[in-house]
């Protein structure tokens, strides 16, 4: 299959309307799309990027109007964060509408529903006019794409189309927060910091940081953004040991930067998250065989930076 490029989101939305799969830029990262209502093109989504048929997706919207179309109740506690979050990088999951085909939800009751902020996803999922389910445009496992050449590398030749925009804004996915139980729950941290969902909500559950205690969210128990390169935490620079085929990246800078293959110091967390999974592909370009992160304090937008990290780090 020959991958089309494109920076018209009216030609990929023709394209994902007449069944195609279709890559688009969100704020976020890049997602990988298909009607929500042609199962057999929402199954080719799991194939190209061989993902277990038991991680759910989240469907993308662009407007508030469509959520009746793939859920069947809006509780209160959802209508209060889509009022201050959305659109933005924020999924609520709700109870499933029975019209919706399973294959988007992975056999669950309950859908993951999100509208993107970025003006090039809205407008592309304006052309779509129909629900568009898509997880990240990446091969499962490997770090999320950031930006199209990411995403042809690793599904150039299985997918029907990429919508070209520009590195994303935020760098990590959206937070995930269930919305079917009081008080909500946080299932996956992400770029709406918990801290912000506390302000609007008062109580918010929270899943506790390891793996096996998330069930609630399958795609959380998978093996996730790991590149070639081996990863290890460190807590400070000094004990990141150099080398030309070590990469270091963190806030703090190592003392001898000329000793590592590749080092990259980001200004803050925002910079840190935005360039995190750029940084592990950009590694493996250049063969570098461990890489030394950082892990930050794990407030705000550094919880789900954390919980990146520490992903990419487990074997
Ligand atoms: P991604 O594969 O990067 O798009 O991530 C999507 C995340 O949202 C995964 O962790 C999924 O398991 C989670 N998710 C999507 N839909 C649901 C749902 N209905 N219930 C729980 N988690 C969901
Ligand atoms: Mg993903």
């Amino acid at each position: 299959m020959v991958t089309a490029l494109t920076t018209s989101p009216e030609e990929a939305a023709d394209r994902l309307r007449r069944g195609g799969l279709v890559a688009f830029p969100t704020e976020t990262v890049y997602g990988l799309g298909a009607d929500a209502f042609q199962p057999d093109a929402v199954r080719r989504i799991f194939d190209a990027k061989g993902r277990p048929a038991d991680n759910p997706l989240i469907v993308h919207l662009h407007r508030r109007g469509q959520i009746q179309r793939v859920a069947a109740d809006v509780p209160p506690s959802a209508q209060r964060l889509f009022d201050v979050f959305a659109p933005g990088p924020l999924t609520l999951i709700l109870p499933k509408h029975d019209g919706l085909p399973s294959v988007v939800t992975a056999g669950l009751e309950t859908v993951g529903v999100r509208l993107p902020r970025l003006p090039l996803a809205q407008s592309f999922l304006e052309a779509c006019a129909t629900p568009v389910p898509a997880p990240s445009a990446n091969q499962s496992g490997r770090p999320s794409p950031t930006s199209w050449e990411a995403v042809e590398h690793d599904l150039g030749g299985r997918v029907d189309c990429i919508l070209q925009g520009g590195r994303t804004d935020t760098g990590v996915e959206s937070t995930v927060v269930d919305c079917t139980t009081d008080p909500v729950a946080v299932l996956r941290p992400g770029a709406v910091a918990v801290e912000a969902i506390r302000r609007v909500l008062g109580a918010v559950q929270e899943a506790p940081p390891d793996e096996e205690a998330a069930p609630r969210s399958p795609g959380t128990r998978h093996r996730h953004y790991a590149p070639t390169a081996q990863v290890r935490l460190v807590d400070t620079p000094s004990n990141a040991s150099p080398g030309a085929r070590h990469a270091y990246v963190g806030l703090e800078a190592p003392s001898r930067p000329n000793a590592f293959g590749a080092v990259y110091v980001e200004e803050d967390i925002e910079a840190y998250a935005h360039d995190l999974f750029h940084v592990l592909r950009a590694c493996d370009e250049k063969e570098i065989e461990i890489i030394y992160a950082q892990s930050v304090s794990s407030e705000g937008l550094g919880r789900a930076l954390n919980d990146r990290l520490r992903r990419a780090a487990a074997r």
